[in-house]
């Protein structure tokens, strides 16, 4: 409970693959918090610099100003006492640490909507988000359009090579695609590294 206000804090998520609109839905619930003249502030990870330092940036285009921090903890240090709605994007980026801080946020008082992937590029759960779900008063789950065949698409398509979890990158690097048409990168890989295996100067 927030101890000026006295209001209940909670958290709400938005989750989904690349372009399903995640960043878009979290500046529109920011922007509503604004209007209802509330106090915000928005953070994103160092990590995520593609578009720009110092805002949030939809596929869309869509533009919220945000503060960048390098972890979780340093959330906490850059939150003034008197914010009331604290938005988050790219959830994913930030660790386990996330989840401690999300929790604390909430229980005083705060209104936390964290944006983020659920899934990384090979389809499975992306932490921290799983715990973070399971804590969260609300979730909204987010669908792209399938870039193969125009279904609704949970699934973030990597296009380039790579075994990194985290490769930052936009479009050309990732696209949509549907349950159907997901092709997880690793046996393409598999197939890659027995390749290397079996003539090493490949
Ligand atoms: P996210 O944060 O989930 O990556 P954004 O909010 O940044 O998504 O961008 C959503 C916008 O991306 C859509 O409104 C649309 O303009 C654009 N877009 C590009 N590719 C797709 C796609 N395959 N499916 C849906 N929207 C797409
Ligand atoms: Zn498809």
């Amino acid at each position: 409970m927030d101890i000026v206000t006295g209001h209940i804090g909670w958290i709400e998520i938005v989750c989904g693959p690349m372009f399903s609109g995640k960043s878009e839905e979290l500046i529109r619930r920011l922007r509503r918090a604004k209007i209802a003249r509330k106090r915000v502030q928005v953070f994103k990870p160092t990590l995520d610099d593609r578009y720009a330092l110092d805002e949030i940036v939809s596929h869309g285009d869509q533009r919220m100003k945000s503060e960048v921090v390098d972890n979780a903890p340093d959330i906490l240090k850059k939150l003034d006492w008197r914010t009331q709605v604290v938005g988050i994007d790219e959830s994913n980026f930030f660790g386990p640490e996330l989840v401690e801080i999300a929790s604390q946020l909430a229980d005083t008082g705060k209104q936390v909507i964290l944006a983020g992937l659920d899934t990384d590029y090979l389809g499975r759960p992306f932490p921290p988000m799983p715990e973070l779900l399971c804590l969260a008063e609300s979730i909204t789950k987010t669908l792209a359009i399938c870039m193969r065949c125009g279904n609704p698409a949970k699934h973030t398509q990597r296009l380039v090579e790579s075994n990194d979890l985290i490769v930052v990158g936009a479009a050309g690097m990732y696209e949509a695609r549907c349950r159907r048409c997901f092709e997880p990168g690793v046996p393409k890989q598999e197939v890659l590294d027995f390749a290397r295996q079996v003539s090493p100067e490949t």
